[in-house]
């Protein structure tokens, strides 16, 4: 695995790996690697002719009360793991390679990135949107690798390589969970140990309601008081929000149809987790 850290030297990498006619495979990441990550870079592994991860704290989607400098960071830990699985770049790009003095342009994907997490989280996915759109650039890979953990990250990023028309394919892959069921995050690291524990509440809380949904239930306020109702009774974590949405669309839904997406963001003392599951709708009316 080779790992850079100079932009020309990357660029010198891929043109070359482009001239001979192989493919690129993209896993952006913002590092503290764990199973998660490394399920999208096995996969880029598989599928491409060149593997490219990059290991990015991006402090334009991080808001100023917010957790940037606490982020965990530990590049060693990453490069190790990363090197096993034989990822062929290790790309780690410095802020002032991404954000030159005299830096002005941001992209915003506008009113997919307003709801879920960009309802509380303002100028989240306009940094993610440009830190993304900057990788892109600079990679020009053929495929990039997203996790379904961050559903509306991956919504908004589909629409921006739509709408930009960026020559690359999105692949999405299912959330990588603890044994009982919490979704690998880089955040888990600060949960205390009752954190820990209550924060497996969310997934069964959230399967719980997609079991609801494909027994016949189709009033999103009932599920959403449902899911409330778990999380309020087993755990001391403060809900963000529970949101009842169209998968692709994200417009929240009154009345449950067609493929939805359960997303939500509930506090563990200071420590900020989001999930989500999917459910499918197999019917006409
Ligand atoms: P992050 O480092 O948290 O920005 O995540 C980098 C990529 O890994 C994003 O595409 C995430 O959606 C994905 N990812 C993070 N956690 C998981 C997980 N538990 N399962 C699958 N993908 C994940």
């Amino acid at each position: 695995m080779r790992i850079v850290k100079d932009l020309k030297k990357l660029r010198f990498l891929l043109d070359e790996a482009r001239r001979q006619g192989k493919t690129i495979g993209f896993v952006p990441t913002m590092g503290y690697v764990h199973e998660g990550h490394l399920g999208l870079a096995r996969l880029a592994k598989k599928e491409m002719a060149l593997s490219v991860v990059s290991i990015y704290v991006n402090p334009a989607q991080f808001g100023p009360k917010e957790d940037f400098k606490r982020y965990p960071r530990d590049f060693k830990r990453d490069s190790s793991l990363l090197k096993k699985e034989n990822v062929d770049i290790l790309f780690v790009p410095s802020d002032n390679d991404v954000y030159p003095q005299g830096y002005l342009t941001y992209i915003d994907v506008e009113e997919i990135s307003q709801g879920l997490c960009g309802a509380f989280r303002p100028g989240h996915f306009r940094g993610v949107a440009t830190v993304v759109a900057k990788l892109l650039n600079l990679l020009g890979p053929c495929t990039m690798y997203l996790g379904a953990k961050d559903a509306q990250q991956v919504a908004v990023l589909k629409v921006l390589v739509k709408d930009l028309n960026f020559p690359v394919k999105v692949r999405v892959m299912p959330t990588v969970r603890e044994p009982d069921g919490l979704a690998m995050s880089s955040r888990n690291v600060h949960l205390s140990a009752i954190g820990r524990r209550e924060a497996q509440t969310l997934y069964i809380a959230l399967k719980a309601a997609k079991k609801a949904i494909l027994r016949g239930e189709r009033s999103s306020a009932t599920i959403i008081r449902m899911i409330k109702s778990i999380i309020g009774s087993q755990t001391n974590g403060k809900i963000q929000y529970i949101a009842c949405v169209d998968v692709n669309t994200l417009k929240a839904l009154k009345r449950l149809k067609g493929h939805i997406l359960i997303a939500l963001a509930v506090f563990f003392d200071k420590t900020r987790l989001i999930d989500n599951i999917s459910v499918r709708i197999h019917e006409s009316n």
